[in-house]
């Protein structure tokens, strides 16, 4: 039985902010969240997988794509194309599925002027400091892919205003519990209850 209506989540941060991190806490406490696998245009890093992490498709098959309208928005993002499936998300929230999606500011910005019912959450590291102490450790990228991601960063930050709301990843214990709450208490509004006769009984 759904008691709610599926809720689109949309995510969005700085390159090394701690999106993947704290996204991950959250899928090991609420398995029935779904993450939209985005197409991108960049090669797999590290141990990702095609279809896991994202589908790697190469520009070809990405300009088509997009002539054929199949991204709900797309973006180029330090020199890579990234887009989402417009049929992925259609069909997750007609069937009352909650979805993480995580994308860049300029596709957030592109969902807003669609008017897309969705909750827009920003996530920052404290300082452009820990964001390169933070990417350094990760070390999955070049320097000069960090430096980039490092440049971009501090333009990014700035389009904190078209979101609701903003978490600064400083201690990602209270930093998970900020996104949790989030979580539940849009998952708690009423034009996200689907029926109350599936929540009390009257
Ligand atoms: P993003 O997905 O935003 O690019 P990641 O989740 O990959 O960022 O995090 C970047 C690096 O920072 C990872 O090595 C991660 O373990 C680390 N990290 C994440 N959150 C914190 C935090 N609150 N404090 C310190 N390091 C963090
Ligand atoms: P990364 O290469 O580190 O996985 O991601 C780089 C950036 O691309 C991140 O800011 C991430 O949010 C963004 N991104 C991932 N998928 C999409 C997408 O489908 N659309 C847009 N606009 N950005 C995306």
């Amino acid at each position: 039985m759904t008691i709610g209506r599926g809720v689109l989540y949309i995510i969005s941060a700085p390159s090394g902010a701690g999106k993947s991190t704290l996204c991950s806490m959250i899928r090991d406490i609420y398995p029935q969240i779904s993450y939209s696998i985005s197409y991108t245009t960049r090669a797999p890093r590290g141990n990702e997988k095609n279809g896991v992490e994202y589908y790697f498709v190469d520009k070809n098959t990405f300009s088509n794509m997009i002539k054929n309208n199949e991204f709900l928005e797309w973006a180029e993002v330090h020199g890579n194309y990234y887009g989402t499936s417009k049929e992925y998300i259609q069909n997750a929230l007609s069937n009352n599925i909650d979805i993480f999606l995580d994308i860049d500011p300029q596709g957030a910005k592109q969902l807003r002027r669609q008017g897309i019912d969705a909750v827009f959450i920003f996530i920052v590291a404290p300082s452009i400091d820990d964001l390169e102490k933070r990417l350094k450790n990760r070390a999955t990228d070049t320097d000069d892919v960090i430096e980039i991601r490092l440049n971009n960063a501090k333009k990014e930050v700035m389009s904190y205003i078209d979101y609701d709301y903003i978490i600064v990843n400083d201690s990602k214990e209270e930093a998970f519990k900020k996104l949790e709450s989030i979580y539940i208490a849009e998952k708690l509004k009423i034009k996200h209850i689907k029926n109350i006769n599936n929540l009390i009984k009257i």
